[in-house]
């Protein structure tokens, strides 16, 4: 049996926060966000037992990426993603759809 448990921390106190990104959990122990994992219970020990260990080590790299994503170097964040999904639209649907915002 797996269980859907977050990859930093082993925590199975986990969310999906974002229906249409399978990629998008939340942990509410540690508060990591991204895609995670299906683990056993061996495999959860050990995850629970790194963390335990390099805590602060993996708090601090998650640190570091945050403020990379903030100065714009992450690709995937949502917004850019919106943007390449408007950009398959013809230009009629995209003048329509600009119409709509523009209220
Ligand atoms: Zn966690």
């Amino acid at each position: 049996m797996t269980k859907h448990v977050c990859p930093r921390c082993g925590s199975t106190n986990v969310e999906w926060i974002i229906p249409q990104n399978w990629s998008k959990w939340e942990c509410r122990d540690c508060s990591y966000t991204g895609p995670i994992i299906d683990a056993d219970d061996d495999l959860i020990a050990e995850i629970k037992a790194d963390w335990e260990e390099n805590k602060e080590k993996y708090i601090e790299e998650e640190y570091a990426r945050a403020e990379q994503m903030a100065s714009g170097e992450d690709e995937r964040l949502d917004e850019e993603m919106e943007i390449a999904e408007e950009d398959e639209l013809s230009d009629e649907e995209l003048d329509k759809k600009l119409e709509e915002l523009d209220l």
